[in-house]
Formats: structure tokens, C-alpha cells, sequence
């Protein structure tokens, strides 16, 4: 028996802050200069600004230029497609959207909300890894398409899409593309240029920089325009003083995500096919959700059949380990998760699917402790449970 121990292993919710960006926003605390002041000490917090930028192109490989803070992904998402429904509203000839089921919900709200003002908007399935249906896509694209946005890395599932493929179909049909990079940021190599998008979304917080801020990345020549109107930062796009210390977390976050990328990547891995295995190993009837070939590296979503999601999730917690049932942003609704649902999934295994997503600061201890302590517990809900587990 391993001694009591707190596992935080819900790192797609939300990352705890690395010690060196904490740091880093410590050592700029005083400067307190407003950056658009052309005074010194101004110039000082504008500085800040410039270096965060030039972090965050350099991780995902665009110009500083085609850096916009904004105050997170939700906001990023959301003004991507307020740009299409207003190029739509002056009368753009292209009228429709392209997205798929299984975005986040600061996508799907926004595609609910323009859907429910008849704007036209097709949302592609995808297969039970969660794969998009590439052949639905295809059939779907066409001259009148103006904007394709599809998730990088799911957040439930992890599973990976091939962003750089489907953008280079929605450009030869002529359409803008746009990705919500969210969860990919940190984990796999997230490249703008290569990619050729004409937008990207991230947030701070997913990569263990700061809440509150984050970036919608833009090509030079992709249209744009402000939703929120006031000063002339980020050039009129994106008004509002600037959030200095938030930036100088942001970039530093990238900073740390570029440096370690590759030994970062391979540590969630090898953590989180351990815990699989271990789990597939201890538990009868688990199963496991998403692609596993094409998958964020530190995301393991699985269900164990005549044992519920949420029961799961607070035997864990008293346990001290830290997971989610779903999404994060699904809490509050027992409804079962809509990505699996739409990868097909059987409603009651997904009403049963936990999501562990390890981060930077788990251990293999860690995996041992979930291995450890999740089995009595599947055992224990399953003798509750009125549908018992037949294995
Ligand atoms: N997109 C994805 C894929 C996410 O996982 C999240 C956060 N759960 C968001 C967008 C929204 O990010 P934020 O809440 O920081 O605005």
C-alpha cells in the first residue's frame, strides 16, 4: 500500500503555474507603467509586452505581428467566428461555416447562437476515434465555404486532428481556416506557418502560464475586426489596456513549452500509457476513448461500465487524486459527454468515462497511486450499482 498522497491529474481543466513564470511576472511587478505611455516607464511595461509576443510567435511559429492578447481561447473562438458572421453580414458572396461536433463549447455555443440567426453552418461528424469524417468534409467544402475551424487535440479524448491536411483543403476551395490549438499548445509541435492557418486560439493557463489571458494568432492577411471597441492596442483590434503581468506569464509559459517540447511530450506519454495499461490490466470491461494512435500525449479517457462518471470522480477525490468526468466546462450537467456521444459511444459508457490528463508536475508515483486505488473503487460503485457489471 503507497502512503496518502494529492494526484492533480485534471491538467485539460486547467495547469498549476510553473515556479519560473511565477518568477518571471514577480520580477515585473513593479513595473506598473501603463504600455502604451510613451514616458520610461511606459516604455518599461511595453517592453514586457514586445518580449511576450516575440515568445509566443516563436513557439507557434508566425510573426509578432500576427500575436493578439485577448483574455483566453473562449474569447479567441468566439471572435474568429463573429469576423465570419461579419464578412457574412456585408454581404461576403462565401455564406457558410465548416466545423465539426466535437469542438469546445466556446465553439459550438458560438455555432448554436449564429445557427439560431439562420446563418449556415455544417458540422461534420467524426468516426468513434473522433476523427473527423474526412470524406464528409470533402463532400461538404465548396465555393460558398468561408470558414473551416476545427479543434488541434480534443479536450476529453486528446485526440489529434490533421490540421495541416484539412487546412490546405479549405484553402483550395478558398475558405479561411482556424483551429482552437488549446489543448495541443505545449504538448505537440503546434506550427502557424507550416499549418498555414489564417487563425489559432490558445490560452495561457492550458500550458502552466497565467488565467485570464491568452492569444488569437492571425495571418497578415486574414480580415479582422474589433468586437470590442476603445484604445488603439493590438492596433484598434483587440482594445484595452494592456495586462502586463499576464503577458509576461504567457510568454514565459511559451518560452518553457518550446525549450522542453519534445521531453515533455515523451514523459506524458510514457505516464499515461502506463496508467492505461495498468488500468486495462486491474479493472474488467474498461475501455478506452479516443484515437490512441493520434492522441495529446497526456490525455487517457476512459469508461468503466455500471460505474458512473461522477461517483468515480469523488471516490477519487477522497482519495486525494484530481480528475473529471468529461469536460470541465460540461460540470454542473449530468448529461453524458457530447464528444463521446458523438463518436458514437454508448450512452451509459459514456455516462461512466473519466478523464485523466497528466501535466508536467505528475510523477510515475502518481500513475502508481491512480493504478493503486482506482480498482477497489470501480468494485465497490459496481456491487452499488442497480445495473450490475456483468463481466
Ligand atoms: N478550447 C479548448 C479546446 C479548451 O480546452 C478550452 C478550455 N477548457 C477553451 C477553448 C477555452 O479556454 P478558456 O476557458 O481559457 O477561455
Amino acid at each position: 500500500m503507497m502512503e496518502n498522497r494529492f494526484v492533480y491529474m485534471d491538467n485539460n481543466a486547467t495547469t498549476q503555474m510553473a515556479p519560473e513564470v511565477w518568477d518571471a511576472m514577480v520580477e515585473v511587478k513593479d513595473l506598473y507603467g501603463n504600455a502604451s505611455s510613451m514616458h520610461s516607464v511606459g516604455r518599461e511595461a511595453a517592453a514586457v509586452v514586445a518580449k511576450g509576443r516575440e515568445q509566443l510567435a516563436s513557439l507557434i511559429n508566425c510573426d509578432p505581428g500576427e500575436i493578439f492578447f485577448t483574455s483566453g481561447a473562449t474569447e479567441s473562438n468566439n471572435t474568429v467566428l463573429n469576423i465570419a458572421r461579419l464578412l457574412i453580414d456585408k454581404g461576403s458572396e462565401r455564406n457558410r461555416i465548416i466545423t465539426t461536433s466535437i469542438e469546445h463549447p466556446a465553439t459550438t455555443e458560438t455555432v448554436k447562437f449564429l445557427q439560431d440567426r439562420n446563418y449556415k453552418i455544417d458540422v461534420i461528424p467524426v468516426d468513434e476515434s473522433g476523427m473527423i469524417k474526412m470524406d464528409e468534409l470533402k463532400k461538404a467544402l465548396g465555393p460558398d465555404v468561408l470558414l473551416v475551424s476545427v479543434m488541434t487535440g480534443n479536450n476529453e479524448t486528446g485526440t489529434i486532428q490533421p490540421i495541416e491536411e484539412i487546412s490546405k483543403l479549405a484553402h483550395e476551395c478558398g475558405a479561411l481556416m482556424h483551429s482552437d490549438a488549446t489543448q495541443a499548445i505545449g504538448k505537440i509541435e503546434v506550427n502557424f506557418r507550416d499549418w498555414n492557418l489564417d487563425y489559432l486560439s490558445l490560452s495561457g493557463h492550458k500550458f502552466y502560464g497565467p488565467k485570464g489571458i491568452g492569444v488569437l494568432a492571425k495571418k497578415h492577411k486574414a480580415p479582422f475586426f474589433p468586437f470590442i471597441h476603445g484604445g488603439h492596442q493590438e492596433g484598434g483590434y483587440r482594445p484595452g489596456t494592456y495586462n502586463t503581468m499576464g503577458i509576461c506569464g504567457i510568454g514565459k509559459a511559451a518560452e518553457l513549452a518550446k525549450k522542453n517540447l519534445q521531453e515533455e511530450h515523451d514523459k506524458l506519454w510514457a505516464m499515461r500509457e502506463k496508467l492505461r495499461k495498468g488500468l486495462l490490466e486491474t479493472i474488467p470491461g474498461a475501455v478506452v476513448n479516443g484515437n490512441q494512435e493520434h492522441c495529446l500525449p497526456g490525455t487517457l479517457d476512459m469508461s468503466f461500465p455500471s460505474a458512473e462518471g461522477e461517483s468515480i470522480l469523488l471516490y477519487l477525490d477522497m482519495e486525494g487524486i484530481e480528475v473529471s468526468t468529461g469536460s470541465a466546462c460540461a460540470t454542473g450537467s449530468l448529461e453524458p459527454s457530447y464528444v463521446l456521444l458523438a463518436g458514437g459511444l454508448d450512452i451509459e459508457l459514456a455516462h461512466g468515462s473519466v478523464r485523466f490528463s497528466l501535466g508536467r508536475y505528475n510523477t510515475m508515483e502518481d500513475v502508481d497511486y491512480v493504478i493503486e486505488k482506482l480498482p477497489p473503487i470501480i468494485e465497490r460503485i459496481r456491487s452499488m450499482s442497480t445495473r450490475p457489471f456483468v463481466g
